[in-house]
C-alpha cells in the first residue's frame, strides 16, 4: 500500500489528461444495452471534478479529523485502465496525490515496462483520507468512502480495474478471498451498472520489500496489455424497455442540474 511508503516523492501528474480520443465518446460494447449517458472525455472530467469537490469537504468518517488533504486520485478521466490501492500514506496526505513515494515509483516503472505512463491511467484508493499512524482501514471507513470510489468507476468507465492489495480486492470483489490466491487472475465483475475486467495485483508497496512478490507483480503486470486488448466485457442488459402502444405516454422526471462549471474550473488538481 502506498501509505506504507516512506520514500521521497516521485514525479507525478497533477492534471487529468484527456486521452488521445480527445472529446469523443468511447465506443460501447456491441452487446447489451449501452449506458444512457455516453459521455465525452470532457464530460467525465467535469463530473469527476464535482465528485472531488464533494470529497474534499467530506466528514463522513473520523478520518476527516486527522487528514491534511483528501487524496481523491488522479490521472486520465477517460482511461481504460484504472488502479485502486488502499489508502493515502504520509507523502500522499501531504501532497494530495496517490502513489507519490517509492511504491509510486515502482508503479511508474512497471507501467513504463508495458508502454504506459501515469497520465494514461487513473489511480485512486479505497480510502480518500490517510488513516493515522498508517493503520489498516476500518470497515466503517471503507463503507463510508465507498461511494466516492463507485462514482469514480461509474464516471471513468474503465475496461480493466487493477486492485492493488487485499483491501481494494476484497472490496470490489465483495469477497474475503486474499490477494495471494487471486493475484493475476482476471475475472469479469459487475461494478455499479457495468461489467469490468477485474484484475487483482499485489500492492507495489508490499512488492518493494519481497523479491518474489515483485517478480509475481511484474509477471501479472505484463498481462495488462493483453486484457486491455480484449476490450470491454459483455455488458449486462439491465434495462427492459417496454414497447409503447398508441395512446401510451411517458413521464420524464426532472434531472438534477449539472455542477457549477466556474466553481469546478477553479480546481488545481485536474
Ligand atoms: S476517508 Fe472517505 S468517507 Fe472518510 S472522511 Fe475521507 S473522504 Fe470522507
Amino acid at each position: 500500500m502506498d501509505r506504507e511508503d516512506p520514500g521521497p516523492a516521485s514525479p507525478f501528474y497533477p492534471v487529468i489528461v484527456l486521452a488521445n480520443t480527445a472529446n469523443q465518446p468511447r465506443a460501447r460494447p456491441s452487446s447489451g444495452i449501452p449506458s444512457p449517458a455516453v459521455r465525452s472525455a470532457a464530460e467525465r472530467r467535469e463530473l469527476l471534478k464535482a465528485v472531488y469537490e464533494e470529497a474534499r469537504g467530506c466528514v463522513r468518517c473520523q478520518l476527516h479529523q486527522t487528514r491534511t488533504t483528501v487524496v481523491f486520485g488522479n490521472g486520465n478521466a477517460n482511461a481504460d485502465l484504472m488502479f485502486v490501492g488502499e489508502a493515502p500514506g504520509a507523502n500522499e496526505d501531504r501532497l494530495g496525490l496517490p502513489f507519490v513515494g517509492q511504491a509510486g515509483k515502482l508503479l511508474d516503472k512497471l507501467l513504463a515496462e508495458i508502454g504506459l505512463e501515469r497520465k494514461d491511467v487513473f489511480v485512486a484508493n479505497t480510502l480518500k483520507c490517510r488513516p493515522p499512524d498508517n493503520r489498516d482501514p476500518h470497515p466503517g471507513e471503507i463503507e463510508a468512502c465507498n461511494e466516492y470510489l463507485r462514482s469514480q468507476v461509474d464516471l471513468i468507465e474503465p475496461t480493466v480495474i487493477c486492485t492493488l492489495g487485499n483491501f481494494a480486492t476484497k472490496l470490489l470483489r465483495a469477497d474475503s478471498t486474499g490477494i495471494s490466491r487471486l493475484h493475476g487472475r482476471e475475472e469479469v465483475r459487475i461494478i455499479g451498472p457495468r461489467a469490468v475486467r477485474l484484475y487483482p495485483l499485489y500492492h507495489p508497496a508490499a512488492a518493494l520489500y519481497t523479491p518474489s512478490m515483485l517478480e509475481a507483480l511484474r509477471a501479472d503486470f505484463n498481462r495488462i496489455p493483453e486484457l486491455l486488448a480484449l476490450g470491454p466485457p459483455e455488458q449486462p442488459s439491465v434495462l427492459e424497455v417496454p414497447e409503447l402502444e398508441e395512446g401510451d405516454s411517458i413521464v420524464v422526471e426532472q434531472l438534477p442540474t449539472s455542477p457549477e462549471p466556474e466553481h469546478a474550473a477553479q480546481l488545481g488538481l485536474f
